[in-house]
Protein backbone atom coordinates (compact mmCIF):
# COMPACT_ATOMS: atom_id res chain seq x y z
CA UNK A 1 0.00 0.00 0.00
CA UNK A 2 2.74 2.66 1.03
CA UNK A 3 4.90 3.63 -1.58
CA UNK A 4 8.48 4.10 -0.76
CA UNK A 5 9.48 7.83 -0.74
CA UNK A 6 13.51 8.41 -1.76
CA UNK A 7 14.28 11.20 1.05
CA UNK A 8 15.48 14.28 -0.56
CA UNK A 9 18.85 15.53 0.52
CA UNK A 10 19.66 18.66 0.86
CA UNK A 11 23.52 20.39 1.22
CA UNK A 12 24.27 23.98 3.61
CA UNK A 13 23.53 25.79 0.40
CA UNK A 14 20.19 24.62 0.00
CA UNK A 15 20.97 22.59 -3.25
CA UNK A 16 18.76 19.09 -3.17
CA UNK A 17 19.37 16.10 -4.57
CA UNK A 18 15.76 16.75 -6.62
CA UNK A 19 17.54 19.69 -8.46
CA UNK A 20 18.39 19.32 -11.75
CA UNK A 21 21.89 20.16 -12.75
CA UNK A 22 22.83 20.84 -16.48
CA UNK A 23 22.52 17.90 -19.35
CA UNK A 24 19.26 17.38 -17.31
CA UNK A 25 20.99 15.22 -14.27
CA UNK A 26 19.76 14.92 -10.78
CA UNK A 27 21.76 16.59 -8.84
CA UNK A 28 23.88 14.05 -6.11
CA UNK A 29 24.43 15.10 -2.70
CA UNK A 30 26.93 13.40 -0.60
CA UNK A 31 27.39 12.88 3.37
CA UNK A 32 30.88 13.04 3.05
CA UNK A 33 30.61 17.20 2.07
CA UNK A 34 30.18 16.86 -2.07
CA UNK A 35 27.28 18.35 -4.00
CA UNK A 36 27.47 18.84 -7.52
CA UNK A 37 25.92 22.30 -7.87
CA UNK A 38 27.87 23.53 -5.13
CA UNK A 39 31.24 22.48 -7.04
CA UNK A 40 29.59 23.39 -10.48
CA UNK A 41 29.38 27.24 -8.61
CA UNK A 42 32.35 27.37 -7.05
CA UNK A 43 33.98 26.66 -10.67
CA UNK A 44 31.85 29.82 -12.48
CA UNK A 45 32.55 31.95 -9.04
CA UNK A 46 36.42 30.90 -10.09
CA UNK A 47 35.97 31.53 -13.84
CA UNK A 48 36.92 35.41 -13.55
CA UNK A 49 40.43 34.76 -11.86
CA UNK A 50 41.83 33.58 -14.82
CA UNK A 51 41.57 33.20 -18.35
CA UNK A 52 44.04 31.44 -21.25
CA UNK A 53 43.94 34.83 -23.38
CA UNK A 54 41.47 33.36 -25.99
CA UNK A 55 38.11 33.94 -25.13
CA UNK A 56 36.83 30.66 -27.45
CA UNK A 57 38.99 28.63 -25.44
CA UNK A 58 37.96 30.28 -22.00
CA UNK A 59 34.56 29.42 -23.08
CA UNK A 60 35.22 25.58 -24.08
CA UNK A 61 36.75 25.08 -20.30
CA UNK A 62 34.10 26.66 -18.71
CA UNK A 63 31.29 24.68 -20.30
CA UNK A 64 33.78 21.58 -19.78
CA UNK A 65 34.11 22.27 -16.37
CA UNK A 66 30.64 23.01 -15.16
CA UNK A 67 29.92 18.99 -16.85
CA UNK A 68 31.70 17.36 -13.72
CA UNK A 69 32.70 14.46 -15.54
CA UNK A 70 36.36 14.18 -16.84
CA UNK A 71 36.52 17.76 -17.44
CA UNK A 72 38.45 20.18 -19.15
CA UNK A 73 40.35 22.82 -16.60
CA UNK A 74 42.28 25.99 -17.38
CA UNK A 75 45.91 24.90 -15.69
CA UNK A 76 48.10 27.57 -14.38
CA UNK A 77 51.73 27.04 -15.60
CA UNK A 78 52.98 28.27 -12.29
CA UNK A 79 51.33 24.79 -10.80
CA UNK A 80 53.44 22.61 -12.60
CA UNK A 81 56.75 21.08 -10.65
CA UNK A 82 59.20 19.03 -11.77
CA UNK A 83 59.24 19.94 -15.34
CA UNK A 84 61.31 17.62 -17.57
CA UNK A 85 61.74 17.32 -21.69
CA UNK A 86 60.72 13.85 -22.67
CA UNK A 87 60.94 14.48 -27.23
CA UNK A 88 60.09 16.49 -29.92
CA UNK A 89 57.26 16.05 -32.20
CA UNK A 90 56.09 17.62 -35.42
CA UNK A 91 54.28 20.37 -33.52
CA UNK A 92 56.23 20.99 -30.79
CA UNK A 93 57.53 19.49 -27.41
CA UNK A 94 56.61 16.83 -24.71
CA UNK A 95 57.75 16.81 -21.24
CA UNK A 96 56.60 15.59 -18.31
CA UNK A 97 55.64 17.17 -15.20
CA UNK A 98 53.96 17.12 -11.67
CA UNK A 99 50.97 19.21 -10.38
CA UNK A 100 51.39 21.23 -7.33
CA UNK A 101 49.18 19.78 -4.98
CA UNK A 102 47.32 17.58 -7.84
CA UNK A 103 43.99 18.21 -9.83
CA UNK A 104 41.13 20.63 -8.79
CA UNK A 105 37.79 17.81 -8.37
CA UNK A 106 35.43 18.68 -6.44
CA UNK A 107 34.28 21.58 -3.47
CA UNK A 108 33.65 20.07 0.36
CA UNK A 109 31.04 21.65 1.80
CA UNK A 110 31.80 20.52 5.28
CA UNK A 111 35.73 21.34 4.63
CA UNK A 112 34.85 24.52 2.62
CA UNK A 113 37.81 23.62 0.31
CA UNK A 114 38.20 21.77 -2.99
CA UNK A 115 39.28 18.62 -3.04
CA UNK A 116 41.98 17.37 -5.05
CA UNK A 117 42.98 14.11 -6.93
CA UNK A 118 45.98 12.56 -8.76
CA UNK A 119 48.65 14.20 -6.38
CA UNK A 120 51.94 13.45 -7.25
CA UNK A 121 50.55 11.93 -10.51
CA UNK A 122 53.20 12.71 -13.54
CA UNK A 123 51.57 14.25 -16.53
CA UNK A 124 52.68 14.16 -20.11
CA UNK A 125 52.44 18.30 -21.60
CA UNK A 126 52.42 18.82 -25.23
CA UNK A 127 53.91 22.41 -26.01
CA UNK A 128 52.15 23.40 -29.05
CA UNK A 129 54.89 25.10 -31.43
CA UNK A 130 54.08 24.54 -34.99
CA UNK A 131 50.03 25.43 -35.29
CA UNK A 132 48.74 23.19 -37.66
CA UNK A 133 45.03 23.27 -36.55
CA UNK A 134 42.05 25.04 -34.79
CA UNK A 135 42.90 25.20 -31.12
CA UNK A 136 39.50 25.27 -30.58
CA UNK A 137 38.41 22.83 -32.53
CA UNK A 138 40.90 20.37 -30.93
CA UNK A 139 39.69 21.01 -28.02
CA UNK A 140 36.39 20.14 -28.54
CA UNK A 141 37.80 16.89 -29.94
CA UNK A 142 39.59 16.44 -27.02
CA UNK A 143 35.67 17.19 -25.06
CA UNK A 144 34.60 13.86 -27.63
CA UNK A 145 37.76 11.75 -26.61
CA UNK A 146 37.20 11.96 -23.09
CA UNK A 147 34.54 10.22 -22.39
CA UNK A 148 35.80 7.06 -24.91
CA UNK A 149 37.59 4.15 -23.80
CA UNK A 150 40.92 3.64 -25.99
CA UNK A 151 41.28 7.19 -26.76
CA UNK A 152 44.14 9.08 -24.37
CA UNK A 153 42.52 11.17 -21.67
CA UNK A 154 43.18 14.95 -21.45
CA UNK A 155 43.16 16.72 -18.52
CA UNK A 156 43.50 20.56 -19.27
CA UNK A 157 45.39 23.14 -20.93
CA UNK A 158 47.59 25.70 -20.36
CA UNK A 159 50.30 28.34 -21.38
CA UNK A 160 53.97 28.63 -21.55
CA UNK A 161 54.06 32.11 -20.40
CA UNK A 162 57.99 32.81 -21.87
CA UNK A 163 56.81 31.71 -25.22
CA UNK A 164 53.22 32.09 -25.14
CA UNK A 165 52.57 28.61 -26.95
CA UNK A 166 49.47 26.55 -25.41
CA UNK A 167 49.93 23.30 -23.58
CA UNK A 168 47.94 20.41 -23.42
CA UNK A 169 47.87 18.35 -20.33
CA UNK A 170 47.29 14.65 -21.07
CA UNK A 171 48.22 11.28 -19.36
CA UNK A 172 51.66 10.40 -19.94
CA UNK A 173 52.72 6.76 -21.14
CA UNK A 174 55.57 4.59 -20.84
CA UNK A 175 55.44 3.52 -24.40
CA UNK A 176 54.41 4.97 -28.27
CA UNK A 177 54.11 1.42 -30.45
CA UNK A 178 57.23 1.97 -31.66
CA UNK A 179 58.97 1.89 -28.62
CA UNK A 180 57.35 -0.90 -27.21
CA UNK A 181 57.55 -3.25 -30.18
CA UNK A 182 61.64 -2.79 -30.17
CA UNK A 183 61.52 -4.24 -27.13
CA UNK A 184 58.91 -6.91 -26.66
CA UNK A 185 59.03 -8.21 -29.86
CA UNK A 186 60.29 -11.01 -29.51
CA UNK A 187 58.31 -12.38 -26.63
CA UNK A 188 55.09 -10.86 -28.29
CA UNK A 189 52.51 -13.73 -28.80
CA UNK A 190 49.50 -13.36 -30.64
CA UNK A 191 46.91 -12.80 -27.33
CA UNK A 192 48.84 -9.13 -26.80
CA UNK A 193 49.27 -8.76 -30.70
CA UNK A 194 45.50 -9.09 -31.34
CA UNK A 195 44.49 -7.43 -27.74
CA UNK A 196 46.79 -4.29 -29.24
CA UNK A 197 44.84 -4.03 -32.82
CA UNK A 198 41.37 -5.17 -30.73
CA UNK A 199 41.63 -2.03 -28.71
CA UNK A 200 43.06 0.53 -31.68
CA UNK A 201 40.29 -0.85 -33.87
CA UNK A 202 38.04 0.15 -30.69
CA UNK A 203 39.38 3.85 -30.57
CA UNK A 204 38.48 4.25 -34.00
CA UNK A 205 35.25 2.30 -34.20
CA UNK A 206 34.38 5.12 -30.99
CA UNK A 207 35.81 8.20 -33.53
CA UNK A 208 34.01 6.92 -36.41
CA UNK A 209 30.89 6.70 -34.42
CA UNK A 210 30.91 10.40 -33.01
CA UNK A 211 31.99 11.31 -37.20
CA UNK A 212 35.17 11.82 -36.12
CA UNK A 213 38.17 10.84 -37.94
CA UNK A 214 41.72 10.50 -36.65
CA UNK A 215 43.25 11.28 -39.57
CA UNK A 216 46.68 10.87 -38.52
CA UNK A 217 46.65 7.46 -36.71
CA UNK A 218 50.80 5.85 -37.15
CA UNK A 219 52.84 3.98 -34.30
CA UNK A 220 53.92 7.23 -32.48
CA UNK A 221 50.21 8.00 -31.42
CA UNK A 222 49.58 4.42 -30.41
CA UNK A 223 50.15 4.91 -26.36
CA UNK A 224 50.69 2.07 -23.94
CA UNK A 225 51.12 1.74 -20.35
CA UNK A 226 50.76 -1.33 -18.11
CA UNK A 227 47.49 -2.88 -19.62
CA UNK A 228 45.82 0.00 -20.87
CA UNK A 229 46.70 0.69 -24.70
CA UNK A 230 44.57 4.44 -26.19
CA UNK A 231 45.07 6.29 -29.53
CA UNK A 232 46.28 9.39 -29.02
CA UNK A 233 44.06 12.24 -31.05
CA UNK A 234 46.20 14.61 -32.90
CA UNK A 235 44.93 16.14 -36.20
CA UNK A 236 41.40 14.87 -35.56
CA UNK A 237 38.29 16.68 -37.28
CA UNK A 238 34.57 16.37 -38.32
CA UNK A 239 33.40 14.49 -41.41
CA UNK A 240 30.31 16.31 -41.63
CA UNK A 241 33.34 19.22 -42.93
CA UNK A 242 33.94 16.80 -45.74
CA UNK A 243 30.65 15.60 -47.07
CA UNK A 244 29.94 19.30 -47.52
CA UNK A 245 33.12 20.06 -49.23
CA UNK A 246 33.33 16.58 -51.12
CA UNK A 247 34.91 18.10 -54.02
CA UNK A 248 37.66 20.12 -52.70
CA UNK A 249 40.94 18.82 -53.49
CA UNK A 250 43.85 20.44 -50.98
CA UNK A 251 47.18 21.28 -52.28
CA UNK A 252 48.93 20.40 -48.83
CA UNK A 253 48.28 17.35 -46.02
CA UNK A 254 49.86 16.74 -42.67
CA UNK A 255 51.00 12.89 -41.60
CA UNK A 256 53.63 10.85 -42.25
CA UNK A 257 53.64 9.23 -46.30
CA UNK A 258 53.26 6.03 -44.86
CA UNK A 259 50.50 6.27 -42.89
CA UNK A 260 48.65 8.48 -45.58
CA UNK A 261 45.70 6.80 -47.71
CA UNK A 262 46.88 6.66 -51.51
CA UNK A 263 43.27 9.14 -52.51
CA UNK A 264 44.80 11.39 -49.72
CA UNK A 265 48.22 11.30 -51.42
CA UNK A 266 46.18 12.13 -54.59
CA UNK A 267 44.59 15.32 -53.10
CA UNK A 268 41.41 13.61 -52.18
CA UNK A 269 39.83 14.46 -48.29
CA UNK A 270 40.25 12.01 -45.61
CA UNK A 271 37.54 9.88 -44.78
CA UNK A 272 37.06 7.39 -42.21
CA UNK A 273 38.43 4.91 -44.47
CA UNK A 274 41.75 6.39 -44.55
CA UNK A 275 42.25 5.75 -40.92
CA UNK A 276 41.51 1.99 -41.67
CA UNK A 277 44.38 2.55 -44.71
CA UNK A 278 46.54 3.70 -41.83
CA UNK A 279 45.65 0.90 -39.70
CA UNK A 280 47.03 -1.28 -42.00
CA UNK A 281 50.45 -0.17 -41.32
CA UNK A 282 50.36 -0.49 -37.58
CA UNK A 283 48.86 -4.26 -38.59
CA UNK A 284 52.36 -4.66 -40.52
CA UNK A 285 54.53 -3.01 -37.89
CA UNK A 286 52.65 -5.53 -35.29
CA UNK A 287 53.97 -8.32 -37.12
CA UNK A 288 56.82 -7.14 -38.60
CA UNK A 289 58.73 -4.64 -35.80
CA UNK A 290 59.65 -2.18 -38.65
CA UNK A 291 58.05 0.88 -39.66
CA UNK A 292 56.53 0.90 -42.96
CA UNK A 293 59.23 1.99 -45.81
CA UNK A 294 61.73 2.36 -43.45
CA UNK A 295 64.78 1.88 -45.85
CA UNK A 296 63.51 4.32 -48.18
CA UNK A 297 63.06 8.15 -48.49
CA UNK A 298 59.79 9.44 -47.96
CA UNK A 299 59.07 11.66 -51.09
CA UNK A 300 57.15 12.41 -53.67
CA UNK A 301 58.49 9.18 -55.77
CA UNK A 302 57.19 6.92 -52.82
CA UNK A 303 54.03 9.06 -53.07
CA UNK A 304 53.94 8.27 -56.65
CA UNK A 305 54.57 4.49 -56.00
CA UNK A 306 51.97 4.68 -52.76
CA UNK A 307 49.43 6.14 -55.24
CA UNK A 308 50.57 3.06 -57.57
CA UNK A 309 49.46 0.38 -55.56
CA UNK A 310 53.46 -0.29 -54.08
CA UNK A 311 52.79 -1.26 -50.54
CA UNK A 312 55.41 -2.41 -47.65
CA UNK A 313 57.21 -5.86 -48.06
CA UNK A 314 56.82 -8.53 -45.06
CA UNK A 315 60.34 -10.05 -45.20
CA UNK A 316 60.20 -13.73 -46.68
CA UNK A 317 61.35 -15.17 -43.59
CA UNK A 318 58.68 -13.53 -41.70
CA UNK A 319 56.06 -15.13 -43.73
CA UNK A 320 55.36 -18.81 -42.00
CA UNK A 321 54.87 -16.64 -38.74
CA UNK A 322 52.39 -14.67 -40.11
CA UNK A 323 48.80 -16.34 -40.65
CA UNK A 324 47.45 -16.02 -43.86
CA UNK A 325 44.09 -14.45 -42.97
CA UNK A 326 46.28 -11.93 -41.37
CA UNK A 327 47.91 -10.69 -44.57
CA UNK A 328 44.52 -10.73 -46.30
CA UNK A 329 43.13 -8.86 -43.66
CA UNK A 330 46.09 -6.45 -43.63
CA UNK A 331 46.12 -5.82 -47.69
CA UNK A 332 42.41 -5.58 -47.42
CA UNK A 333 43.33 -2.10 -45.04
CA UNK A 334 45.62 -0.97 -48.13
CA UNK A 335 43.23 -1.60 -50.46
CA UNK A 336 43.88 1.73 -53.29
CA UNK A 337 39.56 1.62 -53.52
CA UNK A 338 38.33 3.37 -49.69
CA UNK A 339 34.95 1.13 -50.04
CA UNK A 340 36.59 -2.06 -50.20
CA UNK A 341 38.31 -1.73 -47.12
CA UNK A 342 37.11 -2.83 -44.01
CA UNK A 343 35.07 -1.03 -41.45
CA UNK A 344 36.28 -0.11 -37.64
CA UNK A 345 33.23 -1.92 -36.74
CA UNK A 346 34.51 -5.32 -38.75
CA UNK A 347 37.94 -4.90 -37.38
CA UNK A 348 36.92 -5.14 -34.02
CA UNK A 349 34.35 -7.65 -34.40
CA UNK A 350 36.89 -9.74 -35.93
CA UNK A 351 39.53 -9.09 -33.69
CA UNK A 352 37.33 -9.84 -30.52
CA UNK A 353 35.98 -13.40 -31.90
CA UNK A 354 39.92 -14.08 -32.29
CA UNK A 355 40.94 -13.01 -28.84
CA UNK A 356 38.25 -14.73 -27.15
CA UNK A 357 38.78 -17.90 -28.70
CA UNK A 358 42.77 -17.27 -28.15
CA UNK A 359 42.02 -16.88 -24.48
CA UNK A 360 39.24 -20.07 -24.15
CA UNK A 361 41.93 -21.69 -26.43
CA UNK A 362 39.69 -22.71 -28.87
CA UNK A 363 40.47 -24.03 -32.28
CA UNK A 364 37.93 -24.56 -34.44
CA UNK A 365 38.32 -23.40 -37.14
CA UNK A 366 40.98 -21.93 -40.00
CA UNK A 367 41.97 -18.81 -39.01
CA UNK A 368 42.44 -20.36 -35.00
CA UNK A 369 44.41 -23.09 -36.96
CA UNK A 370 47.00 -20.59 -39.23
CA UNK A 371 47.14 -18.56 -35.60
CA UNK A 372 48.32 -22.01 -34.09
CA UNK A 373 50.78 -22.63 -36.56
CA UNK A 374 52.69 -19.58 -36.96
CA UNK A 375 53.19 -19.03 -32.69
CA UNK A 376 54.53 -22.55 -33.04
CA UNK A 377 56.58 -21.39 -35.92
CA UNK A 378 57.97 -18.29 -34.14
CA UNK A 379 58.65 -20.08 -31.04
CA UNK A 380 60.84 -22.54 -32.75
CA UNK A 381 63.10 -19.69 -34.17
CA UNK A 382 66.40 -20.91 -32.47
CA UNK A 383 68.13 -17.57 -30.30
CA UNK A 384 70.80 -17.30 -32.49
CA UNK A 385 68.90 -17.00 -35.69
CA UNK A 386 66.30 -14.52 -33.18
CA UNK A 387 69.75 -12.43 -32.86
CA UNK A 388 70.66 -12.76 -36.21
CA UNK A 389 67.57 -11.24 -37.54
CA UNK A 390 67.20 -8.75 -34.97
CA UNK A 391 70.60 -6.98 -36.16
CA UNK A 392 69.59 -7.73 -39.54
CA UNK A 393 66.42 -5.46 -38.58
CA UNK A 394 67.41 -3.34 -36.09
CA UNK A 395 65.63 -0.26 -36.68
CA UNK A 396 68.88 2.16 -36.65
CA UNK A 397 70.88 0.36 -38.89
CA UNK A 398 67.44 0.19 -41.06
CA UNK A 399 66.18 3.36 -40.75
CA UNK A 400 66.32 5.50 -44.16
CA UNK A 401 67.59 8.99 -43.61
CA UNK A 402 65.36 10.24 -45.27
CA UNK A 403 62.03 8.77 -43.76
CA UNK A 404 60.07 10.39 -41.22
CA UNK A 405 57.85 8.88 -39.10
CA UNK A 406 56.51 12.34 -36.99
CA UNK A 407 53.39 14.39 -39.27
CA UNK A 408 54.64 17.03 -41.05
CA UNK A 409 53.10 19.02 -44.12
CA UNK A 410 53.20 17.41 -47.52
CA UNK A 411 52.27 18.52 -50.78
CA UNK A 412 50.17 16.25 -52.64
CA UNK A 413 50.06 15.10 -55.99
CA UNK A 414 47.19 17.66 -56.49
CA UNK A 415 49.03 20.18 -55.75
CA UNK A 416 52.84 19.13 -57.61
CA UNK A 417 50.59 18.36 -60.66
CA UNK A 418 52.25 21.15 -62.54
CA UNK A 419 55.68 20.45 -61.46
CA UNK A 420 55.50 16.44 -61.22
CA UNK A 421 57.45 16.13 -64.68
CA UNK A 422 60.26 18.63 -63.48
CA UNK A 423 60.69 16.58 -60.53
CA UNK A 424 60.96 13.29 -61.72
CA UNK A 425 63.55 14.70 -64.76
CA UNK A 426 65.46 16.51 -61.85
CA UNK A 427 64.85 20.00 -62.95
CA UNK A 428 63.37 20.97 -59.59
CA UNK A 429 63.75 19.75 -56.49
CA UNK A 430 61.41 17.67 -54.99
CA UNK A 431 59.69 19.63 -51.57
CA UNK A 432 58.40 16.46 -50.10
CA UNK A 433 61.85 15.31 -49.79
CA UNK A 434 63.31 16.01 -45.40
CA UNK A 435 65.83 18.44 -45.71
CA UNK A 436 69.08 17.64 -44.20
CA UNK A 437 68.47 20.18 -41.12
CA UNK A 438 65.27 18.21 -40.50
CA UNK A 439 66.54 14.72 -40.26
CA UNK A 440 67.88 15.07 -36.46
CA UNK A 441 64.31 16.02 -35.63
CA UNK A 442 62.73 12.68 -37.44
CA UNK A 443 65.02 10.66 -36.16
CA UNK A 444 64.93 11.55 -32.53
CA UNK A 445 61.16 12.26 -32.43
CA UNK A 446 59.14 9.22 -32.13
CA UNK A 447 57.47 9.40 -29.29
CA UNK A 448 53.99 11.40 -29.27
ZN1 LIG B 1 25.17 22.41 -2.93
Amino acid sequence: MSQEIEKIVYCPVGHSSNDFSSYNCRNIIYSSGNCFLCTQEHFIHEFKTWSSGNAKIDKIIQVSQINAYKNLQWIPYDNFQNIEHIADGGYGSVYSAKLKGGMKQNWNFIKQDWEYCLIDHKFALKEIKVFRYNITEFLEMIKAGNSTEFIAMYYGISKNPSTQNYIFVMELFDYDLHKFLTETFWDLGWKLKIDILFSIASGLECLHEKNLEHCDLHGGNILLCDAEIVIDLDLCKLESDLILNSDKKNNKINGSIPYIPPEVLRGNEFTKRGDIYSFGGIMYEIVTFQRPFADQAHDTYLMIDICNGVRPKVPDFMLNWIPEWYLDLMYRCWNDDPSERPTADELVHLFFDVLDKLYENIVDDNVMQQLKIADENQENTSKSQKQELFELFSHSSKLHPQSCYISRSIHTLYGLHDFLEEIKSGKSSDPNLLLKSDESTALNANTY
